[in-house]
């Protein structure tokens, strides 16, 4: 019955079929309930000056609480409104490129993400500036992001 009320007085194993006799057969197989995932678009920046990338901490609640990250905001980015970016976070882009696209999965939620490298002028306050080889020993970067490590 892959759609609809089981037939049991045709069915082969009426006499021995538990469900029957419990009269569960409405709920007996269970069901899988499908999770539905949100999907989240997010622009992930790999800002580098002078050999350093800027890291910042997540905040201590929620997903992937206290670990670091690479700056990221919401939302699929045009040039524009990625300069827009920048200068909020008083920075000058030198040079900027994509890097790929990542998908990372959780249980309730999906990341779809884009990397942009940008060179930068001179470091901001905002972030922390780490070397690659700092970031990979020193930082706990999630998995989410760790995709992007290969990418500096
Ligand atoms: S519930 Fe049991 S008796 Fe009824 S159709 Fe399914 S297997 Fe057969």
């Amino acid at each position: 019955m892959p759609n609809g009320e089981p037939i049991c007085s045709e069915c082969p194993l009426q006499e021995i079929c538990l469900a029957k006799k419990e009269n569960l057969t409405d709920s007996i197989p269970v069901r899988k309930i499908k999770i539905k995932r949100k999907k989240e678009s997010k622009i992930v920046f790999l800002l580098e000056c002078e050999g350093k990338i800027a890291i910042r901490k997540r905040e201590s609640k929620g997903l992937l609480a206290n670990l670091y990250e690479f700056p990221n905001v919401d939302g699929i980015l045009n040039e524009r409104e990625i300069q827009n970016v920048l200068k909020r976070w008083d920075l000058v882009g030198k040079e900027i490129s994509r890097v790929g696209e990542h998908r990372h999965i959780f249980s309730h939620v999906e990341w779809e993400m884009v990397g942009i490298k940008v060179l930068v002028e001179k470091e901001n306050e905002m972030f922390i500036w780490a070397s690659k080889e700092e970031i990979l020993e020193k930082y706990a970067i999630p998995g989410a992001f760790s995709w992007f490590c290969e990418k500096l």
